[in-house]
């Protein structure tokens, strides 16, 4: 019953990005609720425009013979959760952006979708009354009312549709009845259910074992205390994770707790659907980008009035509207996936981790490779760390070879398949076993390096690869450090001197070649790009009706081959030198994922690793597959450059349709910051740039970027604000877009 109402317009536009007040009218008071959006008036001419309620309050903070009435609701309009809405302001300060985009964002669907009705057809006599009434119909020869009537007291309700379908009874004849009390329509709201019918067989039951028993005890009891942990469940591929989240979601449930279950998109497979659809039947639900808005809609609106108990989805799940929400698991949690490139650029986990705070909800981060940020916190003792150190069963991780590519072109094999592997594959076929093949294609940005001692052409001021351009010249992205590409190995003078380029086509042509005997399925960009090609070669291969698999990164991504003995990495250090800070996590992430694809049935499994960097760390851990010395490695590099998780970063991303007002607007603010610098203000910041972009010119959009460093990351979000408002404030930077991505995963 409040009088006023706080509202963001919604213009995606940083100078309106406030609250403006409202006055309520009398007939909206008992109707309105924070998350509606709603009509006003706005700005000069009265223009008509629309808001979101953020806030609503009996004190006017507003000259009120100046504040304007709202108009009215808009049609269809959804409330979000107050507690949406105040994660949204969480979001917007932490990773800038406007709060228009912050709602939109917890906020998925927009508009309601048409909603999909059904009406039944409903007997409002007793028995008795029925037969009475019948008789009467059937002595006036009223056959239309007589047949209705007698279908209804064999069944009621029915279908609207089988009524005037099958019985052939005309709406007239429906509505006459209805009026004589005789009968009612009534409809139903229907949800689509994600689920066809494939999923309603078997019940999967397992029993956990000992250990897994143990890290589901150890979240519950802390859960009952009223504690919300942030837990990192570092556990092998394998392991029995996945197991772990089932049972542990069970016992909230049991509590009329509902579940947040975060896998990423590329990982969400039927495989892993069924396995919870088993546990927990029509309670769950899942999203997905390939749903229609209005099935997003449906189940978003399900979990609202209580029908649902999990949702599984990538990031925008996270934003389901659960009123009592009890833990939210993020599966893969090293994901990049995780981390939104649009505004606002938030990333899930951290966002997961306060919306669980707002509620008292716990976090549950699992992978079998964590990322560097999460083990850092693990260490530090922000999340607490629970280990699953053996695969189920005893089952042994893969045996690993690491094969030196630098031998084999000495030794004249210029081909993609070392001598090694080929060897391996050969025995794999006669034994028809499946292999699989992992072309590792992050890596195609372009970085410099020998094929003859491996050394890669790096930028003397940030440890990361320079990246070729077509001038020529190699650039770095962080500094814009330039030189020109040598014409020989600077280390051993050799002129085999370039990057490393295959394309999955040509290794599956190989392939081919080299084994014509062998039933070879690829799976790239080109073979996926249809709904149900991804689905068709995954389980076209797990029925064995193909002996190899070749693939990018989508390969590698958490699905079961238990025939599957031999998992080939192609190029290892493709991704290894992209020029970005994370470069070597990633790409030691990639490889245990793909070797954890070798052996997890019943026999054991091999992995065999090419790369023109056999000593490098990441390639002889990952080998090893030893995550915490892997850790420990990165973590000196990342020390001794300042790079998260030791200390934060910022990005601060200046573009403009005039190549001209860009370079300068970019160099005006890296000046005023210096400036504050050398006054002595901002200690502990340091400020790299500007550069161009990885990708300098978008859509004829110029792009600059200029890096910040700093331990504290409210230091930095402090210079986003200073910064946001001396442009909003200054004419001559009037032209020009201003974006920020904090610990940016991939950059502008
Ligand atoms: P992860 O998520 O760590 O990869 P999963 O939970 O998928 O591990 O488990 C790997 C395999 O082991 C799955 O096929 C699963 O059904 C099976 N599994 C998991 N826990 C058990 C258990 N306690 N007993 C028997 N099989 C199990
Ligand atoms: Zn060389
Ligand atoms: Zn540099």
């Amino acid at each position: 019953m409040a009088e006023y109402a706080n509202i963001i317009i919604d213009i995606s536009h940083e100078k309106l990005d406030k609250a403006f007040q409202y006055k309520v009218p009398g007939d909206l008071q008992e109707k309105l609720s924070v998350g509606m959006q709603v009509e006003i008036p706005f700005g000069n001419g009265e223009r008509r425009a629309t808001g979101y309620v953020v806030e609503l309050t009996d004190k006017p903070e507003y000259d009120l013979g100046k504040m304007k009435e709202i108009y009215g609701v808009v049609e269809g309009s959804v409330p979000i959760e107050s507690q949406l809405i105040a994660l949204a302001g969480w979001m917007r300060k932490n990773y800038g952006g406007t709060m228009n985009h912050a709602l939109k964002t917890v906020l998925p669907i927009k508009q309601k979708a048409r909603e999909k009705k059904q009406r039944f057809v409903k007997l409002e006599l007793s028995k008795k009354e029925a037969s009475g009434q019948l008789a009467l119909f059937e002595k006036k020869n009223h056959k239309a009312r007589a047949r209705l009537l007698t279908a209804l007291m064999e069944q009621s309700p029915l279908p609207y549709e089988a009524v005037t379908g099958k019985l052939n009874i005309t709406a007239s004849v429906v509505r006459a009845m209805g009026a004589m009390g005789i009968l009612s329509v009534e409809e139903k709201r229907m949800y689509r259910s994600p689920f066809g019918e494939e999923f309603k067989q078997g019940k999967e039951q397992l029993t956990l074992n000992q250990e897994q028993q143990e890290l589901v005890g150890c979240i519950w009891k802390d859960a009952q205390k009223g504690r919300h942990k942030t837990w990192l469940l570092h556990g092998v591929t394998g392991s029995g994770k996945t197991a772990v989240y089932i049972e542990l979601i069970a016992k909230m449930v049991e509590e009329g707790k509902q579940a947040i279950v975060l896998i990423p998109e590329i990982a969400l497979t039927y495989q892993t659907v069924v396995r919870f659809y088993q546990r927990f039947g029509e309670r769950v639900s899942i999203l997905n980008s390939k749903m229609s808005a209005g099935e997003r809609y449906d189940q978003f609106e399900r979990a609202k009035h209580g029908e649902l108990d999990v949702m599984i989805g990538p990031r925008s799940a996270l934003f389901t509207p659960f009123s009592n929400l009890g833990v939210i698991i993020i599966d893969e949690e090293h994901e990049t996936s995780y981390k939104s490139e649009t505004l606002p650029r938030y990333h899930a986990r951290e966002t997961a981790i306060e919306r669980a705070r707002m509620v008292g909800a716990a976090v549950v981060l699992g992978s079998a490779t964590p990322s560097l940020d999460s083990y850092y916190k693990a260490m530090q003792g922000e999340y607490a760390l629970l280990k699953l150190e053996k695969r189920i069963e005893e089952k042994p991780l893969p045996r690993c070879e690491i094969v030196d590519l630098r031998e084999e072109l000495k030794q004249g094999n210029r081909s993609i398949l070392s001598g090694r592997l080929q060897e391996l594959i050969e025995g794999r076929l006669n034994q028809k076993q499946q292999v699989m093949l992992f072309i590792n294609r992050r890596g195609m940005a372009g970085f410099v390096s020998c094929r003859s001692c491996g050394h890669v052409l790096k930028c003397p001021h940030c440890d990361v690869a320079l990246s070729q351009h077509n001038n020529g010249r190699m650039v770095c992205h962080y500094c814009g450090h330039e030189e020109p590409v040598p014409a020989a190995c600077p280390e051993c003078g050799s002129k085999y001197i370039s990057g490393f380029k295959a394309g999955t086509q040509k290794v599956e042509e190989i392939v081919k070649r080299k084994f014509p005997g062998a039933r070879v399925l690829r799976m790239d960009f080109d073979t996926t790009r249809n709904k149900a090609g991804y689905e068709k070669i995954l389980s076209s291969f797990a029925n064995q009706e193909a002996d190899i698999l070749i693939g990018t990164q989508m390969i590698v991504k958490g699905h079961d081959f238990p025939n599957v003995t031999l998992v080939g990495v192609l190029a290892a250090d493709l991704s290894l030198y992209i020029s970005e800070f994370h470069a070597v996590e990633r790409t030691f992430q990639l490889l245990a994922q793909a070797a954890g694809r070798a052996g997890r049935g019943s026999l054991p499994g091999e992995v065999v690793i090419q790369t023109y960097s056999p000593s490098h760390y990441c390639i002889e851990l990952a080998g090893q597959q030893d995550y915490v010395k892997f850790y420990e490695t990165e973590m000196e590099c990342r020390k001794l450059m300042g790079y998260p998780p030791c200390g934060h970063m910022m990005a601060m991303l200046v573009a403009s349709k005039d190549e001209m007002t860009a370079a300068l607007s970019a160099e005006l603010l890296g000046k005023k910051v210096r400036q504050a610098q050398d006054s002595g203000k901002l200690s502990g910041l340091s400020v790299v740039g500007p550069a161009n972009a990885a990708v300098a010119k978008v859509k004829d959009i110029y792009k600059k970027v200029i890096y910040f460093k700093h331990e504290d990351y409210q230091e930095l979000v402090k210079i986003k604000d200073v910064l946001e408002a001396f442009v909003g404030s200054h004419r001559e930077f009037a032209n020009i877009i201003m974006q920020f991505d904090f610990d940016p995963m991939n950059g502008f």
